[in-house]
């Protein structure tokens, strides 16, 4: 029954924010004006704040709940290169310069913000620890070792295969059919993360503005005047940052990500035998699934916060964590017995391309569309979008000018989800 999954303490929030106390905002007002507002408080919007606060702007980051309430604390934590189309792919479709620019960007934001937590010294359990992107059959397995190797100068990803006879030395379980370590991969706490983003925007003069749903976006004779549920803000500039919550606002980014469920779950403290032999690395873990699983140890190695997408259509957290704990005991069912303690969801954003987008439409600046991995290329487009801002060259990127694309009569409600979620899991069965 599914009330005997949950913990007496459960909670629908995430894990991460367990013992966490947020950074305070100082509880603003909202400013008359600024050269620079920022709607959404996330990674994206956190970063551009920080770069043009840094270069002498006046920033009002505004969000419509508490900054970091979307899925900047929500995700798992993973850092990966970010980019969903493989470079062959990229190169057939915007030509090696561009393609090999876009893969580049990848790298970019991977080593980006390694170099950014380090020289911010932000306490966030940033570790180099490797994935294990685990082959969900065999056909699978044969498709992830023939890729190997296969990427331009410049573009190589370290890669090391395990075949499914040494796969326990990555993972307890039988239930792969060995997999790729991606060595550079690289893990941290996002709620922590957040935190540390919030007291460096503040730091450097943001104002941050909770509770602060903007609602229209008009043009004046010198920028824009951001209508918000706490009055009206006038600005130079806007960088809208809310990516898989894009709302009416701005219906033509809206038209061009598609919110996407992602749920998640913890389990209770896990002995530590148990957890050495179910987990004897601290790698994150992701699988060849077109419907993934992603999971990894706690920071402190004594739980398993697992994730995926166990429904077609969105559901709540108390009815995806028991199918997420059955999803887990299928991989490892020595934790029939492990409770969840924790069971939470979030929105990511995904595009028709399956590529981030950062541009400027209509004098608007923007940066979102993810696709799920979102931990490091928010944080980097982010940071891109506030640097162009401050009219920076270095600002630009791959992705500026490659087109963000939508589809007919699609308004930003993705009917359509259930049916390809289905069609997924059955083409994951059959390959
Ligand atoms: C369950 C889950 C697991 C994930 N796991 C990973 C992972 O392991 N690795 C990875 O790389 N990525 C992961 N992601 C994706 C990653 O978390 C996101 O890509 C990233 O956090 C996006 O940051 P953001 O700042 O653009 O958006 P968000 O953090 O979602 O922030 C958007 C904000 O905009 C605000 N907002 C929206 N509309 C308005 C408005 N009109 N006015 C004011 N404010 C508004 C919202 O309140 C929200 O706080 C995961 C996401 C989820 C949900």
């Amino acid at each position: 029954m599914a009330h005997d999954i949950f913990t007496p303490d459960f909670k629908t929030e995430p894990y991460w924010l367990d013992g966490l106390t947020p950074a305070g905002t100082g509880n603003p007002s909202l400013p008359a004006s600024a050269d620079v507002v920022i709607i959404g408080g996330g990674y994206t919007g956190l970063n551009a704040a920080i770069e043009t606060a840094r270069g002498g702007r006046s920033t009002v980051v505004i969000d419509a709940e508490a900054p970091g309430w979307g899925c900047s604390t929500r995700n798992g934590g993973q850092i990966s290169t970010s980019i969903k189309p493989g470079w062959e792919e990229l190169c057939r479709h915007y030509g090696t310069e561009r393609g090999t620019a876009v893969a580049r960007e990848g790298h970019n934001a991977l080593s980006w913000i390694e170099d950014f937590i380090r020289r911010e010294s932000i306490d966030c359990g940033f570790s180099v620890v490797g994935r294990f992107h685990a082959a969900h059959s065999r056909r699978a397995f044969e498709r992830l070792a023939a890729g190997i190797g296969k990427r331009p100068p410049g573009l190589e990803i370290p890669a090391e295969v395990v075949p499914r006879s040494e796969q326990r030395r990555e993972l307890g379980t039988d239930a792969y059919w060995g997999g790729v370590v991606y060595p550079r991969h690289a893990a941290l706490q996002p709620a922590k993360f957040h935190k540390g983003l919030v007291e460096r925007a503040l730091a450097a003069g943001s104002v941050i503005v909770s509770r602060c749903h903007a609602s229209r976006i008009d043009r004046d004779s010198k920028g824009f005047i951001v209508t918000t549920g706490l009055g009206a803000i006038k600005a130079r500039d806007v960088i809208v940052a809310t990516n898989g919550y894009t709302g009416t606002v701005t219906p033509w980014q809206r038209r061009r990500v598609i919110p996407i469920g992602s749920y998640v779950i913890a389990t209770e403290p896990i002995s530590r035998d148990l957890m050495d032999r179910l987990m004897p690395t601290q790698r994150i873990i992701s699988d060849t699934r077109k419907v993934v699983y992603y999971y990894r140890p706690s920071p402190d190695h004594t739980r398993i916060v697992f994730g995926g997408r166990v429904s077609a259509a969105e559901t709540d957290p108390r009815v995806s964590g028991p199918r997420l704990h059955a999803d887990l005991v299928a991989v490892f069912p020595e934790l029939a017995g492990i409770r969840v303690s924790h069971s939470w969801m979030g929105f990511v954003a995904y595009t028709f391309d399956t590529l981030a987008h950062t541009g400027v439409h209509d004098g608007i600046h923007y940066a979102m569309g993810y696709c799920g991995s979102g931990v490091s290329m928010a944080s980097y487009l982010g940071m891109r979008a506030g640097q162009k801002m401050l009219g920076l060259a270095v600002g630009c990127t791959g992705f500026d000018d490659i087109g963000f694309p939508t589809r007919p009569f699609y308004t930003g409600r993705p009917w359509f989800l259930a049916a390809t979620v289905a069609c997924y899991r059955w083409l994951d069965r059959r390959t």
